[in-house]
């Protein structure tokens, strides 16, 4: 009986599609006409456009669909071969990297907790169930697929960083101007595409209308790898470009982006007809919408509207890099820090995407080679070599990227600091700025450095998420946190609700 019923559903369903086929080749095919190419990569065709009202009635995966729905829908074109997988009817979502407006997250399979990622303004949206990261945490496997094991939990540094064989402090001695730290991340890209190890590389620029907008495009040359150094600290759909990386016929890719990107990413990539993929991670931790990011600025900065970079540093400051051409200024340039203790946590709370607060995955723990800070020195860069194809693209940068290189080192006691944190957090407490300063003077002259920091980091942040998705999800809070997580929170003592 069961049976039948699902029969009638899945009939009714295949009626929808072949309505949703129909629609999506008849009129509305204009408003998903060719993409308009980026400019800054004519290569890269991934699009600009935006679905006119009304467009993509029909497509597999709508406002309002369950995921049921979607898994049948794709499922049955595979099966009938009726529209080829290339040509799979999907949705080209719009809201790149902010919410709101016709296709809010709640579209998104994850709903709230999507992080735009951009696997779902693909055709790979067939595989968003078992790929996405907020719908199917699957670290450990993936883990023993990319690197041939998952992490050792009973090693500290494993627990912590992931699968690694090495790890190590180095900065270019000639920084890239405008890069985020040194620039290993770009100069590394360039020196793969030239020396033809790939032959494209996925990487994110910035939107010509509003710098801190994500652009991700397909980058053929060394000038659009530069178009896209420093953070765009905001949510980006770096998965975007997957047909046009398709389309495109490139076979050996480079893919540069964070973690909740790469857990999507490993989840299809033998789907995508690539002989190599090489995959250089960063960290990642607390970003935002476009609208959030506004109010962080508004809340934290004393110049919001002329910030051209932050970063969130190893001395417990917040450094903002200031630039006044970009509101018609004579182009003054000024740095601003404000210590992290100063920051108005209580309006901040929520400015952090619900992706980003029920993420496990700082430290990119599928990337095969990981450039960050968090483990370094301050000034320095951090960078961790997971597996062969990490070693092989470390060795690159070392022969080309011009490094001083140093050994990792920990110094300091974290736990009673990240204790202390948990309770500041859920309180919000805001401490008045001379206090702020002061503090930030002393716990960066005594507190966690190296790769303590970064445990700091990872704990004060996992402690924080864990108790998000318990308050928020305890239904998916189990299948949610992956073991090493539980295993480093599980050193605290959490609020009883
Ligand atoms: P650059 O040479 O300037 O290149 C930066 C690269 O980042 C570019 O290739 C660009 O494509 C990519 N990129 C920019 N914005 C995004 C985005 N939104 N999503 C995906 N890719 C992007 N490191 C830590 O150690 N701890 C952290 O807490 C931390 N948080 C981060 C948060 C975000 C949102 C991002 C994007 C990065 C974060 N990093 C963090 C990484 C760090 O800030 C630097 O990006 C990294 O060290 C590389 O520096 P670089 O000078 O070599 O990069
Ligand atoms: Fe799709 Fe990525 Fe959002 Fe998950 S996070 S729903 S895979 S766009």
């Amino acid at each position: 009986m069961e049976t039948d019923n699902r029969g009638e559903r899945s009939e009714r369903a295949a009626r929808r599609c072949f309505r949703g086929r129909l629609a999506f080749l008849g009129p509305k095919l204009g408003a998903w006409g060719p993409t308009q190419s980026c400019s800054a990569a004519p290569n890269c065709a991934i699009s600009e456009a935006q679905p006119r009202k009304g467009a993509g009635r029909g497509t597999a995966y709508r406002p309002g669909n369950s995921l049921r729905n979607v898994r049948f829908v794709l499922n049955a074109n595979q099966e009938t071969g009726a529209v080829g997988p290339a040509e799979a009817p999907h949705r080209r979502l719009s809201n790149w990297g902010g919410l709101g407006g016709a296709y809010d997250t709640k579209v998104y399979p994850a709903k709230s907790l999507c992080s735009h990622c951009g696997l779902c303004d693909t055709r790979y949206i067939t595989y968003v169930r078992d790929s996405c990261a907020f719908l199917n945490q699957h670290i450990a496997e993936l883990e023993q697929k990319v690197h041939g094991r998952s992490r050792a939990l009973d090693s500290e540094d494993e627990l912590y960083f992931g699968v690694f064989q090495s790890m190590l402090v180095a900065r270019k001695k000639k920084p890239i101007a405008g890069a985020q730290w040194t620039g290993i991340v770009s100069s590394l890209a360039i020196a793969m595409l030239e020396s033809g190890l790939v032959e494209g590389v996925v990487c994110v620029q910035s939107s010509k209308d509003d710098r801190f907008k994500p652009v991700p495009v397909i980058a053929r040359n060394r000038a659009e790898i530069l178009a896209a150094r420093v953070n765009k600290p905001t949510l980006s759909p770096n998965l975007s470009v997957l047909d046009a990386v398709e389309r495109s016929g490139i076979k050996r890719l480079l893919f540069i982006g964070v973690g909740c990107q790469v857990e999507a990413l490993r989840s299809v990539q033998d789907r995508i007809g690539l002989e190599k993929l090489y995959v250089l991670g960063t960290p990642c931790v607390d970003n935002v919408t476009r609208a959030g990011l506004q109010k962080f600025l508004d809340t934290t900065s004393s110049s919001p509207e002329t910030v051209v970079y932050y970063e969130f540093m190893q001395d417990f400051r917040v450094h903002f890099k200031h630039d006044d051409s970009v509101i018609g200024g004579p182009g003054r340039k000024w740095d601003e820090i404000v210590p992290f203790f100063a920051l108005n946590t209580k309006e901040l709370k929520e400015v952090f995407a619900p992706s980003c607060l029920s993420c496990f995955d700082y430290v990119n723990g599928l990337a095969d080679l990981v450039v960050g800070y968090m483990g370094a020195p301050f000034g320095w860069q951090w960078l961790v070599a997971r597996n062969e194809t990490g070693l092989e693209m470390l060795e690159l940068a070392r022969q080309v990227c011009g490094l001083e290189e140093g050994p990792v080192d920990a110094c300091g006691d974290r736990r009673a600091a990240v204790q202390q944190s948990i309770t500041a957090y859920d309180r919000a407490l805001t401490l008045p700025r001379w206090i702020a300063e002061f503090l930030a003077i002393i716990i960066g002259k005594i507190g966690p450095k190296g790769l303590e920091y970064a445990r700091f980091s990872i704990d004060s942040h996992f402690t924080r998420n864990y108790l998000y998705v318990r308050r928020r999800y305890p239904e998916k809070l189990d299948a949610h946190v992956p073991e090493y997580a539980k295993r480093i929170v599980s050193q605290y003592k959490l609020p009883d609700t």
